[in-house]
Formats: C-alpha cells, sequence, structure tokens
C-alpha cells in the first residue's frame, strides 16, 4: 500500500482553491485551444504544470524579505547569498542571476570559444540547449539508455552512458567540447538521479581530456538525498556533506533557485576557481542580468534564497518531499497506470505510449490524456513528448519523441497528500477509459517553441 509520510510543517497561511463545474472546464479547455499552457490559472484546481518557482516559502524566508538590502552595488544581502553558496560548494565566485536561463546566458558565451563547439550533458534541459545553441555551440546527449525503459527499476537512472561519453569524446575531439554539463537530477529523464560513483567517473574522463565540468544544479538537492538513500557509502553523510562531495568534482555551478532554492525568482552562477572565466562572467552580467551583486534580483530574493537554499538540504524536507512524489506514483501504479519507475524526485512522469496505443505520435497522445485529466477533475499537468518536441528544423516533418509522458510536476510544500489522491483518482479514472481518447491535429501552429501557445482541436 502507498504510504504516506507527514509533513515536516504546519500551516500557517492558506490560499483558497477554486474548483469549476465540469462543463466551464470543458469550456474553458476548448477556448484554450486543448492546450493546457493556455489555460488561466484561476481555471484550474490543482496546478501540476510545473514544479519551477511554484512551491511555497517558509516563515523564515518571508520575515527575511524585510531584511533585504536594495543597494545597487555591494548589498549586504549579496555577501549573505555569496556565503551560503560557497558554503555549499566550496567555490570561490559567485553571480546571481534572475532565474536557471539567466546563469545560461551569462555562461555559454563566455565558454563556447569557437562556432560548432559542442556541450555534452547527459541530458540538456530544453533552455539548456537553446542557450548552447544561441552561443553557437552544439548540444549532445549521452544518457544511459536504461532512462527510456520505463518498467526497469534503476537506482540512478539519470547516469552518463560513459562509453557512449568517451566515445564522443574521441569523435568530435576534446577541443572542439565547451564543457561537459552534468544535469542533476535530470529533469528530462523523468527527475531521475544521477549517482556519484557515476559523476566520479565523468569527472575523471573530462579530467583526462581537459575538459570543463558544469552541473547543472536545479535539483542538486534532491539528487544528494536519492544518493543518501540509495548508493553505497553514502548513509551516513548529511545531504550537505554529499553535495559538497558533488560540486567537488565539477568546475563550476549553473542553478535556477525556483527549484531546490525554495524561491519564487532566482538562480545564481558558481565558479571554483576559474578567475578568468569569473571576470568574463561578471562583465557579460552586467549587460544581461544586472550588476553582479544582484544579477536581476533584488536584495529580498537573495535574502530568502539564501534561507531556501539550506532549508532544502534538511533531511525531513526532502524525506517528505520525495516521499511524497513516491506516494502518487505508488498509488498510480496499485490502479494499474504505466509511470517512470521508479518516481524521481519532482514528478510522476505517466507513460502515455502505453495508455494510448491507438494515438499516434503525430496526435499526440500525452496531450489527449492531459486534457482527459483536467476534464476529469481540474488538475493540470503537462505534455513531454512529441508536441513539446517539435519538428525538424531541415525537414519540417513532426519529431518523433521515443517517450509519450504526462508529467504530474509537484510544487514544494504547497499540496497535501489528500490533493495526491484527487490527482491520482483522476488519473486512475482517465486511464480506465482511455481506449476512447481521441489524438490532436492543429488548428494554429507558432514556428517555434509551439506547445507555449499552439492551438489544437480533437480529431473526430
Ligand atoms: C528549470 C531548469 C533550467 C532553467 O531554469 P529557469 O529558472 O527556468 O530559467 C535549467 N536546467 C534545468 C535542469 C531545469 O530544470
Amino acid at each position: 500500500m502507498a504510504k504516506r509520510i507527514p509533513e515536516p510543517y504546519k500551516i500557517k497561511m492558506v490560499e483558497p482553491l477554486r474548483m469549476i463545474s465540469k462543463e466551464e472546464r470543458a469550456k474553458k479547455l476548448e477556448e484554450a485551444g486543448y492546450n493546457p499552457f493556455s489555460l488561466k490559472a484561476e481555471d484550474v484546481y490543482i496546478d501540476l504544470l510545473t514544479d519551477s518557482g511554484t512551491g511555497a516559502m517558509s516563515d523564515r524566508q518571508w520575515a527575511a524579505l524585510m531584511m533585504g538590502d536594495e543597494s545597487y552595488a555591494g548589498s549586504r544581502s549579496f555577501y549573505k547569498l555569496e556565503e551560503v553558496v560557497r558554503d555549499i560548494t566550496g567555490y570561490k565566485f559567485v553571480i546571481p542571476t534572475h532565474q536557471g536561463r539567466g546563469a545560461e546566458q551569462v555562461i555559454f558565451p563566455n565558454i563556447i570559444k569557437k562556432q560548432g563547439d559542442y556541450v555534452i550533458s547527459n541530458m540538456h534541459f530544453d533552455t539548456t540547449k537553446a542557450h548552447v545553441e544561441l552561443a553557437g555551440g552544439r548540444a549532445i546527449n549521452v544518457i544511459d539508455e536504461k532512462a527510456f525503459n520505463t518498467e526497469l527499476y534503476d537506482d540512478f537512472k539519470g547516469d552518463f552512458d560513459l562509453v557512449k561519453l568517451e566515445e564522443t569524446i574521441n569523435e568530435v575531439k576534446a577541443e572542439n567540447i565547451a564543457a561537459i554539463v552534468m544535469t542533476v537530477t535530470c529533469n528530462s529523464a523523468g527527475g531521475q538521479p544521477v549517482s556519484m560513483a557515476n559523476m566520479k567517473s565523468v569527472s575523471e574522463i573530462a579530467k583526462k581530456y581537459g575538459i570543463r565540468v558544469f552541473i547543472d544544479a536545479a535539483r542538486y538537492a534532491e539528487n544528494s538525498y536519492f544518493i543518501k538513500e540509495r548508493e553505497e557509502g553514502y548513509a551516513d553523510k548529511s545531504i550537505i556533506e554529499i553535495s559538497r562531495e558533488m560540486y567537488g568534482l565539477a568546475d563550476g555551478v549553473m542553478m535556477s533557485a525556483k527549484k531546490d532554492g525554495l524561491v519564487n525568482m532566482g538562480g545564481f552562477i558558481g565558479i571554483k576557481d576559474d578567475e578568468d572565466l569569473f571576470q568574463a562572467a561578471r562583465s557579460y552580467c552586467v549587460a544581461m542580468e544586472g550588476f553582479p551583486t544582484y544579477g536581476g534580483l533584488s536584495g529580498r530574493d537573495m535574502e530568502a534564497l539564501a534561507i531556501g537554499l539550506m532549508e532544502a538540504l534538511e533531511y525531513d524536507y526532502q524525506n517528505h518531499r520525495i516521499g511524497q512524489i513516491k506516494y502518487l506514483g505508488d498509488r498510480l501504479r496499485e490502479g494499474g497506470v504505466p509511470i517512470q519507475y521508479p518516481t524521481g524526485g519532482h514528478a510522476v512522469f505517466v507513460d502515455c505510449k502505453k495508455i494510448c496505443p491507438h494515438i499516434p505520435f503525430n496526435q499526440f497522445p500525452a496531450q489527449a490524456v492531459c486534457n482527459a485529466v483536467y476534464l476529469e477533475s481540474g488538475v493540470r499537468a503537462v505534455e513531454i513528448g512529441s508536441f513539446l518536441l517539435g519538428r525538424d528544423p531541415d525537414t519540417g516533418e513532426d519529431l518523433e519523441s521515443p517517450l509519450e509522458f504526462m508529467r504530474l510536476t509537484i510544487p514544494r510544500r504547497v499540496y497535501t497528500d489528500t490533493h495526491m489522491d484527487v490527482v491520482a483518482d483522476a488519473v486512475i479514472a482517465v486511464h480506465k477509459e482511455a481506449s476512447k481518447l481521441k489524438g490532436l491535429t492543429f488548428d494554429y501552429e507558432p514556428k517555434v517553441l509551439r506547445h507555449f501557445t499552439a492551438k489544437l482541436k480533437p480529431i473526430e
């Protein structure tokens, strides 16, 4: 039986939820072009679109907002944040940014030295790939194939395929590689963790070829929790100790603090000791993000982030967080719903290729399931599959994603396990009637990033 873990906090402030009727939901969904991205948030009952910037701050974070120093240069709040990031990473240099992609747009143009240089990752997040390409680089993923077998249990499905990594380095030559990026947890593979052993090997390979390693650390604390729970030799280490060991394997970090920073907006860059890179990034930051002691953040944002970073490293917090995701995943499995197993750190990924074998990839089976779940319950999920993937830029053909997922992404400290039951009941009900679901076709398709604004209609 799925097990609940009690919340390690109590509730001090509440935000009412509104549930509109099924008839109204049908109308809203049609108006939104059968694309939940275009729904108004107030027409959503439980919003599982993303875990990014949707978390709840603690009373300590809210109190800290009042302590923000809004000085343009040399803000006290910056030095507080710098101290915390140095403590966690062991890195010398810290630059705040407005969010994760802010860090990406500052770093990549400064490490991609020539047109066509490569960046290799277990799996690039979509904005990370976009910033590699905008800087003239090319993004390659070398994730272990086990990530694509949703039924296969593995402790660390976010691992690099080390053989493929080294083959790729030999093929494209080390001097044409700008960096290796370790994405922890691996968002695009289902929030799956990367083991310390795997990261150590990646770091050794990188050293051997003289390649710089960066960590894409959006969910590093969740990754460290998984290492503590699952990897031999780490059970007695604290989450912060494990994190320090991981940062020691790399040369720098880009972080979206909207996830494990437990704030609604924020990010940063950390650089271990490369002073030239730090100076170059600092200058770039002024033009792109803001003066390097605020980088697009208010003083109060940096105060809240300094506290949030430490709260995310608390064992009880992570144990409940990861436990809640597992609870939802276990309830779905008990109800016969196929998911990426085991569940990862921030979401349950429902395998819609298995649920709707009658809907071809270019009629977007996972999008059809997302729409049905909204109709059933007012729960908003998001498609991670061929609709998101888009078209081949050269041929204009729809690309086929290896996986068609509905992602149920859980905001941090926001919903209770009773909300998870509502979600599970809705998905189980939709799964039972899935053979009746219809594929979708475009009414309007934008040229790029179509999943945000496209309008669809069911194929009758
Ligand atoms: C969210 C995310 C980013 C981008 O961060 P934003 O704060 O959304 O700009 C980069 N990498 C990963 C793995 C992410 O999950």
